[in-house]
């Protein structure tokens, strides 16, 4: 079963709360955890020790802040991290050149490149109503040819026709020349590939690339590429410079770290992802969403909702359990307002319970900063195990002594156990409410 990083951070933190910054020794901790999912993601070994390595950095010392626990802060570096090694946002392609532009496809056999270069040609026809003219340079085999005829057809766009017997670099030339006076905007380059990389391939691209001048050199890769990606998307880079990395297959159920790896070998930014076999199935590149699937989160759910999961669920039970017999005392509103400290205020969880929104609005702003957490805290702390668990029991003289010990008004005593009176019989009341009542939420 997989365990989400934000799981396995969690035990590492769990029982440290309140922390100012993270330590050397917390955060040596979560990043162990942090090059697993990395790893697991199949982002390559050199990248993720870079990485880390410069996550390290930033973390040590990092403030925590009040409302989150230390493993939720290490998330937020680790990911924030991650979208700024991946590119802040997506990177169009760049068609600011003489007409026609040339735009060369580069990469392995498989890949998907021939697909890719139909669903590029379809958006630019689509969206920006351009004239495009699509070649395959794939000699080796008259079935890839075919393929993109076939695709030109389906999308409505012109296929330089076949002349068999000519070399890629002599099909390269003719398709500009045709695209020149045939006044196309744009001229795409479908190469062919290898099932590896190899100097046959190398060369035939680097000489391609020196007869058609491309304006764009797109390394198309299978989002699935392991521990290659860096050695494969390096290699295009350092022979014929590209330009950007379109990234296919991304609807499989890869975790995304061939993303990572090639941005960070390169440099070059990720244009656009493939998500599908069918013309329309390409997205621009969302860093964010990519950093999401590599740490293994899904969309990042609100801070508010991981706080309330935070409640374990023994004490849910146990609080369930006790809501049922009617019973919340004293203890049980000192674990309460702890539980309401770490999840940002008494306020914004009381919204969230049903039949409980109405009381978040008689609480007085006031009530709701940490220092009156703190000191209900204290005065629960200065009662009598009996006390907590009878509050009957809490006469004048009771109050009186209760107050000198936590250094407060007996007014304040007052307060709290009234406060604590209106919660519970609002809790009786929700517990009996049958399904979506208050013990529901605690797990009854
Ligand atoms: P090429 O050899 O690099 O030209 O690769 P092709 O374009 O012929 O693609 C190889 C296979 O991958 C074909 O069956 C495509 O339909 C498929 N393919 C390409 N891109 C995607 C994608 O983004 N998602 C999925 N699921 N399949 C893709
Ligand atoms: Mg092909």
């Amino acid at each position: 079963m997989f365990e989400s990083l934000s799981d396995r951070l969690g035990k590492i933190f769990s029982g440290i709360t309140g922390r100012g910054a993270l330590s050397e020794a917390d955060v040596q901790a979560a990043l162990r955890e942090v090059r697993r999912a990395l790893i697991e993601a199949d982002v390559s070994l050199e990248v993720v020790r870079a990485f880390t390595e410069q996550v390290g950095q930033r973390a040590v010392g990092a403030e925590v802040t009040r409302s989150v626990k230390p493993g939720q802060q290490v998330i937020k570096i680790v990911h924030d991290e991650l979208v700024a090694v991946l590119g802040e946002e997506a990177v169009p392609i760049s068609l600011n050149a003489p007409a026609p532009v040339p735009i060369l496809m580069v990469g392995l056999q498989g890949s998907g490149k021939t697909t890719t270069t139909g669903k590029i040609a379809k958006r630019l026809k689509d969206k920006q109503n351009k004239k495009v003219l699509l070649a395959s340079l794939d000699t080796r085999r008259p079935a890839a040819m075919e393929q993109l005829q076939t695709l030109g057809g389906q999308i409505g766009v012109d296929v330089l026709a076949i002349v068999p017997g000519q070399s890629a670099v002599e099909i390269a030339r003719r398709a500009l020349s045709t695209a020149r006076t045939g006044g196309y905007d744009v001229v795409m380059l479908d190469t062919a590939g290898r099932t590896h990389i190899d100097e046959e391939l190398m060369a035939e691209t680097a000489e391609i690339k020196r007869v058609s001048n491309p304006h764009e050199i797109l390394l198309v890769a299978d989002s699935l590429t392991g521990q290659d990606a860096v050695n494969l998307a390096r290699s295009f880079d350092s022979r014929v410079d590209i330009t950007g990395i379109v990234l296919t297959r991304v609807d499989g159920d890869g975790r995304g770290g061939a993303a990572l790896s090639m941005r960070a070998a390169t440099g070059k930014p990720i244009k656009l992802i493939g998500v599908g076999e069918k013309m329309d199935a390409l997205e621009d590149f969302h860093p964010k969403r990519i950093a999401d699937r590599i740490l293994g989160m899904g969309d990042i759910v609100s801070l508010v909702e991981k706080a309330a999961a935070n409640v374990s669920a023994e004490d849910a039970e146990k609080m369930a359990k006790k809501l049922k017999k009617g019973q919340f005392d004293l203890n049980d509103l000192m674990g309460q307002l702890q539980q309401m400290k770490k999840m940002g205020g008494m306020a914004s969880l009381m919204k969230m319970m049903p039949g409980m929104s109405g009381m978040a609005k008689n609480l007085p702003a006031d009530r709701m900063g940490d220092k009156v957490f703190d000191r209900q805290v204290a005065i629960i702390q200065s009662m009598t195990k009996k006390e907590r668990e009878k509050p009957d029991l809490l006469n004048a003289s009771r109050r009186k002594r209760i107050a000198a010990g936590a250094g407060v008004e007996v007014s304040e005593i007052n307060k709290l156990i009234k406060m604590h009176r209106q919660m519970a019989d609002m809790m009786k009341k929700v517990s009996r409410g049958g399904p979506g009542g208050l013990a529901n939420m605690f797990g009854g």
